[in-house]
């Protein structure tokens, strides 16, 4: 069969499918089910809509992107040279949702764990905390 895609074609197409595979959430997701726990996934009648929900528990868990949520950790201090006060604005609202939506959810008898993207690069240490806080 011939092939119909030039190779940067397919570089950018496995590229995006790895990324996909490979996301942080999806990490921490494919852990904790390992670890024999059940979620829910995004729940939206919650405030920030985190990405896994232990109802039973009354805990969540968020998966943040350094970047978007502006971590204080190398990924997360990278500043875009282009449209820099556009970006700098739509980070630190995120940051500052982030936290609001941590307040509610506190009020609300919720425990709340955030992982960074940064934070789901060594798998064990991964698993130590989401051990320790979901047993
Ligand atoms: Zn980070």
């Amino acid at each position: 069969m011939a092939d119909v895609l030039t190779s940067e074609q397919r570089h950018r197409c496995m590229s995006h499918i790895r990324n996909k595979n490979t996301s942080p959430e999806l990490k921490v997701r494919k852990m904790v089910h390992s670890m024999g726990f059940r979620y829910r996934l995004h729940v939206d009648t919650l405030p920030g809509k985190p990405d896994l929900v232990f109802p039973r528990m009354k805990k969540v868990i968020f998966v943040h992107g350094c970047f978007w949520h502006l971590h204080s950790c190398k990924y997360g201090s990278v500043k875009p040279t282009t449209n820099a006060d556009f970006w700098k604005a739509k980070r630190e609202d995120n940051k500052e949702r982030d936290s609001r939506n941590r307040e509610k959810l506190f009020q609300k008898g919720w425990q709340v764990l955030c992982i960074w993207e940064c934070e789901t690069k060594n798998e064990s240490e991964l698993k130590s905390r989401l051990i320790e806080y979901l047993e």
